[in-house]
């Protein structure tokens, strides 16, 4: 747990939040500012600043845990739709250092909520992406 981090302080218990599930690992909370009725975050209880901390163990759990409360949310709220979305690092709009997916419902002619603009491929950029990111997996 992070001292100075109000998700952890969210995820131990210690600042009252709004929560829909928990367990040993994860708090699922209303998001206080929500874009949607029912927007809701998944917080792991140990602190990872983002995608590129967290363990393989906690990671594999929070797709599940997706899954288990998009079901429930979907029968619950009547949503048509869910967007699940998790920030990474301030130019991606995280705000709260401490890593955590949104769960959006999404409901018919409901706003835009997670949207941009289609841009181009060019042929010599896909060819320097696929080289350039292949390299670094395969090491
Ligand atoms: P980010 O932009 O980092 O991906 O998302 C942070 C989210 O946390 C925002 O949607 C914001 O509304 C929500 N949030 C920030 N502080 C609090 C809080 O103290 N309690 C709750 N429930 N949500 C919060
Ligand atoms: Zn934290």
């Amino acid at each position: 747990m992070k001292d100075d981090c109000i998700f952890c302080k969210i995820a131990a218990g210690e600042i009252p939040a709004a929560t829909l599930y928990e367990d040993d690992d994860f708090r699922v909370i209303l998001d206080l500012g929500p874009a949607s009725r029912g927007h809701a975050l998944i917080l792991p209880k140990e602190h990872y600043a983002d995608i590129s901390e967290i363990s393989e163990e906690t990671a594999g759990k929070v797709l599940p845990l997706a899954k288990k409360m998009c079901a429930a949310m979907k029968a619950a709220l009547g949503c048509a739709g869910i967007n699940l979305v998790q920030n990474n690092g301030e130019a991606a709009g995280q705000t709260v250092r401490h890593f955590h997916m949104h769960i959006i419902p999404r409901y018919e002619n409901g706003p835009r909520i997670v949207a941009w603009e289609p841009g181009d491929l060019s042929d010599d950029d896909k060819i320097q992406i696929v080289e350039a990111v292949r390299a670094q997996i395969q090491g």
